[in-house]
C-alpha cells in the first residue's frame, strides 16, 4: 500500500514511513493512494469474530508490503489483549433501536487507546527491524498524553516525553501519566499553558538539531496509524447490529476530525453506513462547516468536554481532499487562504455532496449536563460529557429510527467528574479495578520553566533509555 499527501507535492510512502512521517513534507495528510473495498459477502463472513482477527482482516490491506500476515496478528493480539473488557468495544443499549459502543475499556479509560496502544506496538516493531531509536515529543492537555505513555511503555526503541500545562491538567489525568515509570518515559510538566506546550512541540519538530540525529516522531491524531486503527469498531458495531445486511448510523463526538472520518473511510470501504453525526462541543467549526458551508477560525472556548476543545480539525483536510476530486493544488490552495484569511467556503456542489452522509450538531455546557441526567433518568447510564454531547446529537439530528444508531462512547465518565457533579446525578464516581489505587501510587514528573531551550536540553540529556543522545 502507498500513501499520498493531501497537498500532492510530497513524495509517496509505504506504510512503515507513513507510520514515522507525521506532516508530510509540503504541509499536507498521508492518505492511502487506493482505498481497500470489501464485497458484502467478505464483510458478512466476519460476523462472530473476536476483535483482534476483526482488526486484521479490516487492517491487513494497509500494512500490506511493510508487515507480515504473522507478525501483524501478534502484535494485534497483544494490542487488544490488554483490554479490560472480554468484548473490546461491547455495545450498550439505551434505547428501542440506539446504543452506545463502549470504547473506554482500554488502559487509561478513553478510546486513543485503541489507536496508541497499537501505534507504540507498531512503532516498536518497524524500529527493531530496522535498528533504529526515536524520540517521541508531544503536548496534551489530558487525554491523548496518557495514551501515548501506555502504548509506548514497553517500547525498546522509543523514548517518549510528554509535555503537560503545570497545575493545569485534572488530577486523574495527571496521575494517569505520572505513575507509568520506565526509564523511556518522562513526563513534563511546563509552568505555562497548553499553547505553550504545543508551541514547543512545534518549534521542536521545526528545528531538530538538538537530538543529534535521532529522529523525532508526531502521535498526535493526524498519524496515519491511529486513523487506521479506529476505522475497525465501526465494522464491529455494525457486524453486531446486523450489518452489513442492513445499514447502521453513527454520532461521534468530535475535535480534531479523525475518530468520525475513520467511520467515513469504513463506509468507502464498504461497510453500509447510512448516517453519521458530527457532534461538537461550543468548539464548532465543523458544526459550521457542515449546517452552513463556513469553516471559519474563531476563538477558543473552555468547556466541560476539553478533549473536544480545538479551533481547527487537522484531520478535516483528509475530508477536504476527497470531496475535491483528490486534486491536492486545490488543497494547498484552500489551506493558505484558510491560514491567510481564517476561513473558506466549497463549491455548492461539494458541500451537498458532504451533506449526503454527515449531519452536524454544536451542544453547549448546559445542554451537556441536561444530557448526562435525562440519559441516567431514563437508563441508568452514566455518561461522560463528550459521549452524552453523541448522545444528543443523535437524538435531535437522526434521520430514520428504523436504522440502528450507534453513539461512539468515548471516555468513561470517572475521568470528568466535573460535569457529572454539574449534572446533578447523585452518583458516586469510581475507578474501575485497575487503576482504584491511582491516588496512593507515586508519581514522577520534572517541572520546566516555559522556555524552549531547557526542554530541548532535557530531552537530550535523557533521550537514550534515560541517557544523554
Ligand atoms: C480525542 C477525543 C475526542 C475527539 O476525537 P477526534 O478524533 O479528535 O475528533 C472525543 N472524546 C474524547 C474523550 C477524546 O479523548
Amino acid at each position: 500500500m502507498r500513501y499520498i499527501s493531501t497537498r500532492g507535492q510530497a513524495p509517496a510512502l509505504n506504510f512503515e514511513d507513513v507510520l514515522l512521517a507525521g506532516l508530510a513534507t509540503d504541509g499536507g495528510l498521508y492518505v492511502p493512494e487506493n482505498l481497500p473495498r470489501f464485497t458484502q459477502e467478505e464483510i458478512a463472513s466476519w460476523a462472530g469474530l473476536p476483535y483482534h482477527e476483526l482488526a486484521f482482516r479490516v487492517m491487513r490491506p494497509f500494512v500490506a508490503g511493510s508487515i507480515p500476515d504473522a507478525d501483524f496478528k501478534k502484535i494485534l493480539e497483544e494490542t487488544y489483549g490488554v483490554f479490560s473488557h472480554n468484548a473490546i468495544a461491547p455495545l450498550r443499549q439505551l434505547n428501542g433501536n440506539e446504543w452506545v459502543m463502549e470504547l473506554f475499556h482500554g488502559p487509561t479509560l478513553a478510546f486513543k487507546d485503541f489507536a496508541l496502544q497499537l501505534l507504540g506496538r507498531l512503532l516498536d516493531y518497524v524500529l527493531q527491524k530496522r535498528g533504529e531509536r526515536v524520540v517521541i515529543v508531544g503536548a496534551t492537555s489530558g487525554d491523548t498524553g496518557s495514551a501515548a505513555i501506555e502504548g509506548c511503555k514497553h517500547c525498546e526503541n522509543v523514548d517518549i516525553f510528554i509535555l503537560h500545562p503545570h497545575n493545569r491538567v485534572s488530577e486523574v489525568q495527571r496521575r494517569q501519566m505520572t505513575t507509568i515509570f520506565g526509564e523511556n518515559i518522562h513526563n513534563i510538566a511546563i509552568e505555562g499553558n497548553f499553547d505553550d506546550c504545543q508551541e514547543m512541540v512545534k518549534a521542536s519538530f521545526a528545528d531538530q538539531s538538538f537530538l543529534k540525529g535521532t529522529r523525532l516522531v508526531a502521535v498526535n491524531s493526524i498519524n496515519w496509524a491511529r486513523i487506521m486503527a479506529q476505522i475497525v469498531y465501526y465494522f464491529h458495531a455494525a457486524l453486531q447490529l446486523g450489518g452489513p445486511a442492513r445499514s447502521v448510523s453513527f454520532s461521534v463526538p468530535t475535535g480534531n476530525f479523525g475518530d468520525i472520518f475513520a467511520g467515513y473511510l469504513a463506509r468507502n470501504m464498504g461497510l453500509p453506513i447510512n448516517q453519521l453525526i458530527v457532534a461538537t462541543n461550543r468548539n464548532d467549526i465543523l458544526h459550521r462547516f457542515m449546517s452552513g458551508n463556513q469553516y471559519v477560525k474563531e476563538t477558543l472556548h473552555a468547556t466541560l468536554s476539553p478533549s473536544m476543545d480545538i479551533m481547527v480539525s487537522s484531520n478535516f483536510e483528509r475530508l477536504l481532499f476527497d470531496l475535491h476530486g483528490r486534486n491536492g493544488a486545490a488543497i494547498a490552495s484552500l489551506m493558505d487562504s484558510f491560514r491567510q484569511g481564517g476561513g473558506f467556503s466549497v463549491e455548492a456542489e461539494r458541500w451537498t455532496e458532504a451533506r449526503k452522509l454527515f449531519d452536524s450538531l454544536a451542544v453547549d455546557d448546559a445542554q451537556t449536563c441536561e444530557t448526562i441526567a435525562e440519559v441516567f433518568g431514563q437508563s441508568g447510564e452514566l455518561l461522560d460529557p463528550h459521549t452524552a454531547i453523541g448522545v444528543r446529537a443523535a437524538r435531535e439530528c437522526r434521520r430514520s429510527l428504523d436504522i440502528p444508531m450507534v453513539i461512539l462512547g468515548t471516555a468513561h465518565p470517572v475521568k470528568f467528574p466535573e460535569a457529572v457533579e454539574k449534572a446533578g446525578v447523585g452518583k458516586a464516581l469510581e475507578l474501575p479495578a485497575h487503576l482504584s489505587d491511582l491516588f496512593e501510587r507515586n508519581e514522577r514528573c520534572t517541572v520546566l520553566p516555559n522556555d524552549l531551550k531547557a526542554v530541548q536540553a532535557f530531552v537530550s540529556q535523557h533521550g537514550n533509555r534515560g541517557k544523554p543522545l
